[in-house]
């Protein structure tokens, strides 16, 4: 399989490079060069299969040049060994049609987990192989963070730097950055916001001196192999709930839009998805954009659900993409457009947008709400991102139709917010240990790319 950039003037790649290099050098996001199809018959076949084998099969067809099948049969198994759940993606009922797809049951106790460890085990073969060795930087608004940290920490040939906003995280996910005593793990407090973290993280990519001095690879949710690796759990929810045979739709709590990509693919790939319902909280961009008003960027505005605070959704470029015939001109200049404040999408573009998306937006009320009536019909302890999808997908449920709402992280990450709204404090699983009481290690740093490259020229491993 090739992979090719979304704004048409990069080289093509294998996936091993693809991955290895996260974003393309002229500034768009890698997609395979065609999206392969699964017929009916072997997507019927995968209903009751373990995680691991469906996992094997819908991605082989996007990794069978770089890996051998023995190989990425191990890359997954050591990948989902350490989840504290058999099934590793099970479903919940709520109602009669309504479903949670429980996302929590990694180690850092997030949906990220699933994309991270797969991501982290696939480096690691990689580079042994290679010899080579990578610094690994990410932005995060706190989840991917940890979930870096815990798939490379301790691996020999990268070091992890991770840029979190500095007070902007809740203290579950800062002490899982900030605690693993492993030498290559760098977390580093950006003064700023998240959409400072990434672009600072973007600049580093486009500084290509930089950038090719220090092999810096991106583990961001633009790397494809992350939107891979959660296309799996789409397949695996939707088959057991009568997929193929009958159609399924998802709410997805968005913010960087590569969940919910994944399940684009996923239905390219021919599984009956109807609708992929976008779930956003008061920063509501992309429920603006779906709504025909454009892509205007405004000021991040903090919330209960800290990981969809967000104006730049950088995996939306790949849903333009396909919106925009894959056009990578047009991409190109929409996200020039972008630079300068945001953009409008033409017609047609948002009328293929209109086929596949619907959304919604819920308030931070709303979501205190959802997470109480959640408890109090269904018996089930919701996180705040995960209250935000329920609310729109509510709204959003057709009759007779599965509505499968993503929960992306475990309640007990955010405890402050998930206890003001219920009453009820969600404890951490045992598994999770002595978080709260571990030493802490950071580095505060300016928003300044300058001294952000410094710091990480001078604690590189080399
Ligand atoms: C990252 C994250 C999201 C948003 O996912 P995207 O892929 O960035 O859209 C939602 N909820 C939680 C808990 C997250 O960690």
């Amino acid at each position: 399989m090739r992979y090719i950039s979304t704004r048409g003037q990069a080289p093509e790649l294998t996936f091993e490079e693809a991955m290895l290099t996260g974003l393309a050098r002229d500034g768009g996001l890698y997609l395979p060069a065609e999206i392969p199809a699964i017929p009916s018959d072997e997507i019927a076949a995968l209903a009751g299969q373990p995680y691991e084998e469906i996992a094997f099969r819908v991605m082989w067809p996007y990794v069978s040049g770089s890996f051998s099948e023995d190989e990425f049969r191990g890359i997954i198994a050591r990948a989902y060994e350490g989840f504290g759940h058999a099934a590793r993606a099970p479903l919940r009922q709520l109602d009669a049609n309504a479903f949670l797809l429980e996302l929590f049951h990694g180690p850092t106790l997030a949906f990220k987990d699933f994309a991270m460890q797969l991501i982290g085990q696939l480096f690691q073969t990689a580079l042994e192989r290679s010899g080579e060795r990578v610094t690994i930087v990410g932005a995060t608004s706190g989840d991917t963070g940890s979930a870096a940290i815990e798939a490379f920490r301790g691996l020999d040939n990268v070091d992890v730097f991770i840029l979190f906003p500095h007070g902007r995280v809740s203290e579950v996910q800062r002490r899982q950055m900030t605690t693993p005593e492993d030498a290559n793990v760098h977390a580093l407090a950006l003064d700023g916001d998240f959409d400072d973290c990434q672009a600072a993280v973007k600049a580093m990519f486009n500084d290509f001196e930089f950038r090719d001095g220090v092999r810096l690879a991106g583990v961001n949710s633009i790397n494809f192999a992350r939107v891979l690796a959660q296309v799996v759990y789409y397949f695996s929810s939707a088959t057991n709930l009568g997929a193929p045979h009958r159609a399924v739709d998802f709410t997805v709590p968005t913010g960087n839009f590569g969940d919910i990509f994944a399940g684009y693919i996923a239905r390219r790939m021919g599984l009956p998805i109807g609708r992929l319902v976008v779930a956003t909280n008061q920063n509501d961009i992309l429920h603006r954009c779906l709504s025909g008003q454009g892509y205007h960027k405004g000021d991040t505005i903090p919330s209960i659900s800290p990981s969809m605070d967000i104006q730049v959704s950088s995996n939306f470029e790949r849903a333009l993409y396909y919106a925009y015939d894959q056009d990578g001109r047009a991409v190109a200049q929409l996200m020039d457009e972008l630079k300068t404040g945001g953009f409008e999408v033409s017609q047609g573009a948002m009328q293929a947008l209109r086929e596949t998306y619907a959304s919604g937006r819920a308030s931070e009320t709303e979501t205190g709400a959802t997470i109480r009536s959640t408890l109090a019909s269904s018996a089930e302890l919701v996180c705040p991102h995960t209250a935000v999808g329920l609310k729109v997908a509510g709204e959003q449920a057709r009759p007779g139709v599965p509505m499968v709402t993503l929960a992306t992280a475990h309640p007990a990450k955010f405890p402050a917010a998930v206890e003001e709204a219920s009453g009820v404090f969600p404890p951490l699983p045992s598994r999770m240990g002595n978080l709260y009481e571990k030493p802490e290690r950071v580095h505060r740093i300016a928003n300044d790319l300058g001294a952000i490259e410094d710091h990480i020229r001078g604690h590189i491993h080399a």
